[in-house]
């Protein structure tokens, strides 16, 4: 049986995701932005945390642990390379760790870029992909940390996922990131078919998370920089993936 699933709306446009085993019972949440969110969706479900899994430092997605800790008990694990900036840290990560979750076995990949040492969980079995700020719908985060190539390395590993995963990405910022993605890639058609779907989303207060993999490898102008058309509409047709990545990012950093 596969995970399921609950996105936890957080804060202004975060999001927490919850994972849970119906076999063993077993429940791990991925991202603490706030604590009362996820406490109500564990008690609506009468689901007990186990595990936090963290994917970077950034306070928007760790600064409920203290109390989140306090109110369960579950352990915390996250990146091996934030041990000194992450609150509390019970098991250190690094990419190839596994993880099990009731029957589910997952894997930690390295995404570094927006932060050094942001890394994603992934669920191969029920097709789940928790990236937080690396790949996000429509978009990635921004470089906080790492260079251009350090992203688009962590990018090319997630592209290379099934593309029946699902992204599990940490904010609602899909609208936005799909208005920039239109500036790269005006006629792209499955582009301009989802822009119609997330505005309707949007309009209706739904989320737009999360998105399958398939999706964003048609839309999501940070996965396309290795594209021959999209090179040649940026005037690029002769530069390198990454440089091309470094020039869509540069140009949604001033978007
Ligand atoms: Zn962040
Ligand atoms: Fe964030």
């Amino acid at each position: 049986m596969p995970l399921e699933l609950v996105t936890v709306p957080c804060l202004k446009d975060n999001y927490a995701y919850l994972i849970h085993d119906a076999e063993s019972g077993q429940t791990a949440l991925v991202d603490v932005p706030e604590v009362m969110p996820i406490l109500n969706a564990l008690e609506e479900r009468g689901w007990k945390l186990g595990v936090i899994l963290l994917t970077h430092h950034h306070s928007d997605h760790i600064q409920g642990v203290p109390d989140l800790v306090a109110a369960t008990g579950a352990v915390v694990l996250g990146a091996r390379a934030d041990t000194t900036r992450l609150p509390r840290l019970d098991r250190a990560l690094a990419e190839g760790d596994q993880i099990t979750v009731g029957g589910e076995t997952g894997y930690v990949l390295d995404v570094s870029g927006h932060t050094m040492g942001h890394i994603a969980f992934v669920f191969p079995g029920s097709h789940l992909a928790f990236t937080a700020d690396s790949l996000m719908a429509g978009g990635c985060g921004r470089l906080f940390e790492g260079t251009p190539a350090t992203m688009w390395a962590s990018l090319s590993k997630l592209a290379a996922l099934p593309g029946q995963t699902l992204i599990c990405s940490g904010h609602e910022y899909t609208l936005s990131n799909l208005r920039f993605a239109l500036t790269v890639e005006p006629e792209n058609p499955a582009l301009l078919a989802r822009m119609v779907q997330v505005t309707a989303a949007r309009a209706a207060e739904k989320a737009t998370v999360p998105s399958l993999l398939s999706e964003e490898l048609a839309t999501n102008p940070f996965l396309r920089a290795g594209l021959p058309q999209v090179k040649a509409a940026l005037g690029m047709g002769k530069a390198s993936d990454a440089e091309v990545f470094a020039e869509i990012r540069a140009r949604k950093d001033k978007f």
